[in-house]
């Protein structure tokens, strides 16, 4: 087991800067994800710290070594890529096995670890069959093991579920969480299921475009997004954000003028805005309301989407083109084009300022609370 430490990292290739000022602390026995939308650095980041991408610049300290010039085979990880890579003319035992009889290993050693893996991934029963008598799940199982019987000090997973059906990555999620749970070794797990990034992580972190955009708990993220890009990428289906000014700017919050002239308060800390400036607020879907009494905002219903429990329901309204989505009861049904007044608790709103930075929330849904 190891800590990981990166320290102003960057990425070049050639002339590209595809990586810059990456400083991220992962602490030993850390469940770590890595999300962001195609494209953001994921697998650039996870390959550099496994040894696969050179670091153009910057320290990658895993536990007290510094590892910029360690070779991928001396730094005690073990990756587990998206396709499985596994050796299709050789048995599962000898595919666990392989790596340690390059490294030497006696029989004996190699038996015990490949064992142990098998077990914990409960595919013991099949280790004499070939890749190509084994379902997706269960051969991602065995790229897993291989990496489990190398008793890395860190685990790499680049989006490991990916190939695999829906029910099944729900299934492999499960199995991902009590692997981390028995075994308590870094994992460091990319993915852009975000699904996965909220179940999975003790810490998310965001990347967009070569960056870090926030490094929190779930909770975090989800209750107090540093700026639009987290609050948009955190959050299915996503936030949404209606521009508007500020009206009045009082202790308990900032009163928000929206399209239309609604008013709408956000529990937020405003003293550094003005009145009159260009602020955008954010609600998600489960927190704005059709509202019985006054409303912040009028719209159009659009459509509906039944769910079985719940809808969500899709609205439009003067000046954008953005639709707004609510999540509704299913026994709310509006009919199409049906005029809503809509509002939301204060405590549950967000705003960001012109540069997309969020103001800091003042009251906190859930346990999370504003950590700087
Ligand atoms: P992600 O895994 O988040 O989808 P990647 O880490 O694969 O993103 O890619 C990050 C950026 O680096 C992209 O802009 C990609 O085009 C670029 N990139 C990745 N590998 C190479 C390479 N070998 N040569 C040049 N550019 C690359
Ligand atoms: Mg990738």
């Amino acid at each position: 087991m190891a800590a990981v430490s990166i320290r102003n990292l960057a990425k070049r290739y050639d002339d590209n800067e595809v990586m810059r000022d990456i400083n991220l602390d992962i602490e030993d026995g850390e469940f770590v994800v890595f999300v962001g939308p195609s494209g953001c650095g994921k697998s650039t980041l996870l390959r550099m710290i496994a040894g696969l991408e050179e670091i153009s610049d910057g320290d990658l300290d895993i536990g007290t070594r510094r590892m910029n010039d360690v070779p991928a085979s001396k730094r005690g990880v073990a990756m587990v890529f998206q396709s499985y890579a596994l050796y299709p003319h050789m048995s599962l035992y000898d595919n666990m096995a392989f790596g340690l009889k390059i490294a030497g290993k006696s029989k004996a050693e190699i038996d015990a670890a490949v064992q142990h893996a098998a077990k914990i991934l409960h595919i013991d029963h099949l280790l004499d069959r070939k890749p190509r008598a084994l379902s997706g799940g269960q051969r991602q199982r065995v790229a897993i093991g291989r990496a489990i019987t190398r008793q890395p000090s860190v685990f790499l997973f680049d989006e490991p579920l990916s190939n695999l059906d829906a029910a099944l990555r729900v299934k492999m999620r499960l199995e991902f969480a009590k692997l981390h749970d028995e075994l308590k070794t870094t994992m460091i797990y990319v993915t852009h299921d975000q699904i996965e990034a909220m179940t999975l992580a003790d810490k998310i972190v965001v990347l967009s475009e070569g960056r870090i955009e926030q490094v929190g708990s779930p909770q975090q993220l989800y209750h107090h997004p540093a700026n639009r890009f987290v609050a948009g990428f955190i959050g299915s289906p996503k936030m949404n954000f209606i521009d508007g000014s500020v009206a009045a700017i009082q202790a308990e919050g900032v009163q928000v003028q929206l399209p239309g002239g609604g008013l709408q308060w956000a529990a937020v800390d405003g003293s550094t805005l003005q009145a009159g400036q260009k602020v955008t607020l954010g609600v998600r879907p489960e927190h704005l309301n059709i509202a019985e009494g006054q409303a912040a905002l009028q719209a159009r219903c659009t459509a509906l989407e039944l769910l079985g429990d719940f809808s969500y329901l899709y609205a439009a309204y003067e000046g954008s083109e953005d639709a707004l989505i609510l999540r509704v009861p299913d026994s709310l049904d509006p009919p199409h084009g049906s005029l809503l007044h809509l509002a939301a608790d204060p405590a549950r709103c967000h705003l960001f300022g012109a540069d997309g930075q969020a103001l800091p929330r003042l009251a906190s849904s859930g346990a999370a609370q504003r950590q700087h």
